[in-house]
């Protein structure tokens, strides 16, 4: 399902996460309305199921979402990653408009 892909968008000191690396590798940058910049990633289903940050609703198993992880963190790159979340597709878009509730 996930293509494995050699290229990686930027230097990548710590590739010892395999799945990390699919994920990270198959990412597109976007940025935000608050001008941080975000790696982002389609999904055509997980195994799992989520709850998405922008309504608080689940992403149940095999639905097609988003994964995204800021590019900013104060913990660097892998923390960044290890903290993305999965959204709906339609709440990341809409994210900017009304912003993440925390
Ligand atoms: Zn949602």
């Amino acid at each position: 399902m996930a293509r494995r892909s050699r290229k990686r968008p930027y230097g990548e000191p710590h590739p010892e996460l395999d799945v990390d690396a699919v994920l990270r590798g198959g990412a597109r940058r976007e940025s935000g309305a608050d001008g941080r910049r975000w790696n982002v990633r389609s999904v055509a289903g997980s195994a799992k199921s989520y709850t998405c940050p922008g309504c608080q609703q689940t992403i149940p198993p095999s639905v097609a979402h988003v994964v995204a992880w800021s590019e900013e963190h104060l913990f660097g790159a892998d923390a960044a990653l290890a903290d993305r979340r999965h959204w709906h597709t339609s709440c990341w878009r809409a994210r900017d408009r009304r912003g993440p509730r925390r």
